[in-house]
C-alpha cells in the first residue's frame, strides 16, 4: 500500500461521511460477531441427517463391530477410502482419527519431545525448538507452539505461500527449526493457496534439522466457495521425489464438513511416520471413535457424496463470501486505504489496513457492538509489528448480519485511517 499516494482531500470527505454514520450506529445498539470461522447452523442443518445415518444392527464394516474396542489401528477402511482422494494420500498412509484435528497436531508436536522422529537422532527433550510461523496466519497453531514450549518464528506470507528466500536461508542454517506450520489451501486467514513453486521448494529445501516436519494442515482442501478452485500440488509425492518422504505431516478434519466438534480428524504420512504416529497413540487410546466414522462413512457413502456436500456448503456461504466484498469495494474502495483478499475457498478474508490502525478499528467497532478478531491475533504472540491486519470471519452469522458489520467495518477503517493521516 502507497499511503504517501492517498488522496487527502478525499479521505477527509469521507471521514466527514463515516462520522455521519458512526453515530448512527451508536444510536442503533448493534450486536454483530464476525470474529471466528465457525459454520452457521444452516450449515449444521445439512449435516443432520447425520444424526440418523446409523440404525440399530447397523454397526458393522470390513468385518468389524464398531462398537468395540479394537483394530484396525488407522481408523476404519471405508472411511479412510473416501478421504484419501480428497486430502491426496493413499489409503494405506492416511489415519483416521477423532473430532479434531488441532488435537492430532499437538499431540505430534507433544509426542516429538519424547520420541526422535523417523530420520532424527534424538527427541527434542532438553532443545529450544523453533517452528517458522507464516503469518497472518492461524492464532491456534501459534497457541499449540507456545503451549508446548515452541519458540515461533515469524515469517512474511505472500500471495503464494511463505516467503520461500527467508524459510529456505532460515532453515539451512538452523538445526533449531523442526518444522513450519502451513495451511496451503485457502490459507487462514489470506485465503492464499501455495503455488507449485513454493511447495516444490518447500519439500526440496535442505534443513540443518535432520527431523524437519511440514505441519501440513490442509484444513480447507475441499472448502470451495464456487466452480473456480485453487489447485494445490500433492504434497506427499513432491516430497518424495525431492529425497524427503519423512518431512510432510498431513492434517484435515470434517469440522467444517460435518459437525465442528463433531466430525473425524486425518493425519497422513510416509509409512515410517504413519508407523511411528500409530505406535504412540496406541498408548494414548485403544483407538478411535469409530461409531463416529461410521456414520460418516453411510452419511457420505463416496467420495462424490464429500463433493456434493461441500457444494451445498458453498451455496450458504458464497453470498456472504460477497457481501463482505461489495462492501470493501463500494466502501473503500476509491480511497486507496486498505487492501484485502478475495478468496476462491475457505473461510475468511484478510484486510491490510494503514500501519498503526488495526487495534484502533476493532476499538472503534466494539463501541458500537461489532466483535471483530482481535487485531494481532494473526500474528504469532498476537503482536503483529504492523498494527495493520484483521481477519475477517463471514460464515457464522446470517447474511443481512455480514452486511451490516462490514458496514460498520468499512466505517471504522476511515474513522481510524483520518485519525492516522490528517
Ligand atoms: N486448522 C485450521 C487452519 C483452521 O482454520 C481450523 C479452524 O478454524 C482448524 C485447523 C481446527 O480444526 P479442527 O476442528 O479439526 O481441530
Amino acid at each position: 500500500m502507497d499511503i504517501a499516494a492517498i488522496d487527502r482531500s478525499a479521505l477527509a470527505d469521507a471521514v466527514d461521511t463515516a462520522r455521519t454514520a458512526y453515530a448512527a450506529f451508536e444510536a442503533e445498539g448493534l450486536k454483530l460477531d464476525i470474529t471466528r470461522g465457525k459454520p452457521s447452523a444452516a450449515q449444521l442443518d445439512l449435516s443432520e441427517p447425520m444424526l440418523t445415518a446409523l440404525q440399530p444392527g447397523d454397526h458393522t464394516a470390513d468385518g468389524v463391530d464398531v462398537r468395540n474396542y479394537g483394530p484396525p489401528a488407522p481408523g476404519l477402511v471405508e472411511l479412510r477410502e473416501i478421504f484419501a482422494p480428497l486430502l491426496g494420500v493413499p489409503v494405506d498412509q492416511l489415519v483416521a482419527r477423532d473430532n479434531a484435528s488441532l488435537s492430532l497436531m499437538h499431540q505430534c508436536m507433544a509426542m516429538s519431545f519424547f520420541h526422535a522422529l523417523p530420520g532424527g537422532a534424538a527427541s527434542w527433550a532438553g532443545e529450544q525448538v523453533k517452528f517458522l510461523a507464516p503469518a497472518p496466519g492461524y492464532d491456534r497453531h501459534f497457541s499449540v507452539a507456545a503451549e508446548l514450549g515452541v519458540e515461533l518464528v515469524t515469517v512474511p506470507m505472500t500471495t503464494e505461500g511463505p516467503d520461500m528466500d527467508v524459510v529456505e536461508e532460515l532453515v539451512r542454517a538452523d538445526a533449531g527449526i523442526k518444522g513450519i506450520w502451513c495451511v496451503p489451501k485457502y490459507s487462514n486467514p489470506t485465503g492464499a493457496t501455495y503455488s507449485d513453486e513454493v511447495v516444490r521448494r518447500l519439500a526440496a529445501m535442505p534443513s540443518a534439522a535432520d527431523d524437519f516436519r511440514l505441519y501440513w494442515d490442509n484444513a480447507y482442501a475441499i472448502h470451495h466457495l464456487g466452480d473456480e478452485r485453487d489447485e494445490l500440488l500433492d504434497i506427499l509425492t513432491a516430497c518424495a521425489e525431492a529425497g524427503h518422504p519423512d518431512r510432510p505431516f498431513v492434517f484435515g478434519s470434517t469440522s467444517k464438513v460435518t459437525f465442528a466438534g463433531g466430525g473425524v480428524s486425518f493425519f497422513g504420512s510416509s509409512p515410517a511416520n504413519v508407523e511411528w504416529f500409530l505406535a504412540r497413540d496406541f498408548v494414548r487410546a485403544i483407538g478411535p471413535d469409530k461409531v463416529n466414522q461410521l456414520r460418516h462413512v453411510r452419511f457420505f457413502g463416496d467420495t462424490a457424496g464429500v463433493e456434493a456436500h461441500m457444494r451445498r456448503h458453498a451455496e450458504i456461504i458464497a453470498p456472504k463470501f460477497a457481501a463482505v466484498r461489495a462492501a470493501l469495494d463500494e466502501d473503500l474502495g476509491g480511497l486507496g486505504i486498505a487492501e484485502w483478499t478475495d478468496p476462491k475457498g475457505g473461510y475468511f478474508v484478510s484486510l491490510d489496513t494503514v500501519p498503526g490502525t488495526a487495534k484502533r478499528i476493532v476499538e472503534l467497532a466494539k463501541a458500537v457492538g461489532v466483535a471483530l478478531t482481535p487485531a494481532g491475533a494473526t500474528y504469532p504472540y498476537g503482536n503483529d509489528p504492523e498494527d495493520a491486519n484483521l481477519r475477517i470471519a463471514p460464515t457464522l452469522p446470517p447474511l443481512d448480519e455480514v452486511q451490516r458489520a462490514m458496514h460498520v467495518l468499512t466505517t471504522c477503517v476511515v474513522l481510524a485511517t483520518g485519525e492516522r493521516l490528517l
